[in-house]
């Protein structure tokens, strides 16, 4: 399918809130004649440290680790959220999900409570912007953006699907057909091709590898296509709960207990990466994917993940709640770049995808993240020269973080108060600096503040205790925040 070489350079309207507007602009083509497959990998709460490339001691993950080392590692990549629902939303509307009203997941199935609930059909997604541009899209895995017909992956620009709904899957069967109550739980629901149960799968199956085994069919059906594709592997690997093969689990002698379970997930999903790499040098197609490698969110040190050197897990504003590994590979299109320490958002992949695909953006559509591929040619970046955020509510307070550069500013308790860390030489946020760098505290002070400023009610709340207490409480005291002190600590709960 032809498309109109369409190019858009970015203006960079601040707005009140520093957000990035694109539009439509001039003709271009900087990445040569054929606009690139895009291949990207999303493991589940995969840990920063765990894998080989990030210095992983325990777990091998051979296959990404020839990609990385071809390719180019990022060090400071950071999902847009700390749990799995708001950083996916994040990823594929290119908007933080506070901005949007999406910052809880999604209620269970089982909760009664999801079946009008879902990522706002206005919000254009990145897999509708790349099928617009002519790209064959594909979801293998996780959605977690919706479950109501409307809000299903392929009314949402994704031409196939192989997957499940909610926030997760049991790696092995029996799975069953959900009942008229709605109230077979989640995990237990058969995975879905297009909108039908695959009622197919035998006991043995696994799911990481039924998830390669569905990528590597959409990559050599579509290598026959003139199309470029864009394929989400979106594995839920090494999510909870923690199973795995024997063979895989026969691999780690040395290891017991979670940590041996995780370590034989993760090297399955390194498996499969290897399967899928493999797919795409049997159809001569790999020179011309842009392979990217994200975790939606940091690890679980009670589920047997190690976030390395960083400070908190999953669920935290801390580094280790939302900083995760990363890597992109793509060898006729970027000058590999052995490390790139500038730091980058899983929001950056709407941008830049969209530019390598020359795909037409609205001229109202805004998107919170940059282009991040001038980092790869050694060029100036916006990314050089702006803050990544992340907020998290609790149940009757807020956490929230910014960095710019080497400083990260963050309120992490309910009492605060803020802190300041030089992430360049304290990656585990060990030494508050901010008696010593007062500007730079009020410096990134008023970008969070401008930021909050900008965050809407919830759409929806998990649970129904967590919506009484943010009425309750009057959440999300960002008021006592930015004054600098908190009464949350005199709050009873
Ligand atoms: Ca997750």
């Amino acid at each position: 399918m032809k498309v109109p070489a369409v190019f858009f350079t970015r203006s960079l309207a601040k707005l009140l809130i520093g957000l990035v507007v694109l539009s439509i602009a001039a003709v271009s083509r900087l990445y040569g004649e054929e606009r690139p497959n895009i291949l990207l990998i999303l493991a589940d709460d995969l840990g920063y440290g765990d894998v080989g490339f990030n210095g992983s001691e325990d777990i091998v993950t051979p296959e990404l680790d020839r990609l990385a080392k071809e390719g180019t590692v990022f060090s400071s990549a950071y999902a847009v959220h700390p749990f799995c629902g708001p950083s996916r939303m994040a990823l594929l509307t290119g908007r933080y999900p506070h901005a949007i009203g999406v910052p809880y997941n999604l209620p269970s199935y089982s909760s009664g409570r999801h079946r009008d609930k879902g990522v706002p059909t206005a919000e254009v997604l990145l897999s509708s912007v790349l099928k617009n541009a002519g790209y064959a899209t594909g979801l293998m895995g996780k959605w977690h953006l919706g479950h109501a017909p409307e809000f299903h992956p392929n009314q949402r620009g994704f031409d196939e699907f192989y997957g499940f709904l909610g926030g997760g899957i049991l790696y092995f069967g029996p799975y069953q057909a959900q009942n008229e109550e709605g109230t077979v739980w989640d995990y237990r629901v058969y995975p879905e091709y297009n909108g039908v149960s695959d009622k197919t799968l035998g006991k043995d199956d696994y799911m990481t590898d039924i998830l390669s085994d569905k990528g590597v069919e959409f990559i050599r059906k579509q290598s026959k296509s003139d199309a470029p594709f864009f394929l989400f592997m979106s594995y839920n690997a090494p999510h909870t709960l923690l199973a795995a093969k024997q063979d895989d689990l026969d691999r780690f002698p040395a290891l017991e207990g979670k940590r041996k379970i995780y370590a034989a997930m993760v090297y399955a999903l390194d498996r499969g990466v290897g399967r899928l790499v493999d797919a795409l040098e049997e159809t001569k197609e790999l020179e011309n994917t842009l392979i990217v490698f994200f975790s939606d969110n940091g690890g679980r040190l009670d589920q047997g993940a190690s976030n390395g050197e960083l400070r908190g897990a999953k669920g935290d504003v801390q580094e280790g709640g939302f900083r995760t590994p990363m890597f992109m590979h793509w060898p006729e299109g970027i000058e590999r770049r052995q490390i790139i320490d500038t730091p980058v958002s899983a929001l950056d992949l709407f941008p830049s995808f969209a530019r390598i695909a020359n795909a037409e953006l609205a001229e109202n559509e805004i998107l919170d993240g940059v282009d991040i591929l001038p980092l790869l040619r050694g060029e100036p970046s916006e990314a050089d020269d702006r803050a990544i955020f992340a907020a998290r509510h609790r149940m009757v307070h807020t956490e929230v973080s910014g960095r710019n550069d080497r400083w990260k500013l963050i309120w992490e308790s309910e009492e605060g108060p803020w802190r300041l860390y030089d992430l360049e030489t304290d990656i585990s946020e060990q030494h508050d600096l901010s008696d010593v760098y007062p500007a730079q505290v009020s410096a990134l002070l008023d970008d969070i503040g401008s930021w909050l400023s900008e965050h809407i009610e919830p759409l929806w709340f998990y649970s129904e205790e967590e919506a009484e207490a943010w009425a309750r409480e009057d959440m999300p005291k960002y008021e006592e925040m930015l004054s600098g002190d908190s009464d949350a600590s005199e709050v009873a709960h």
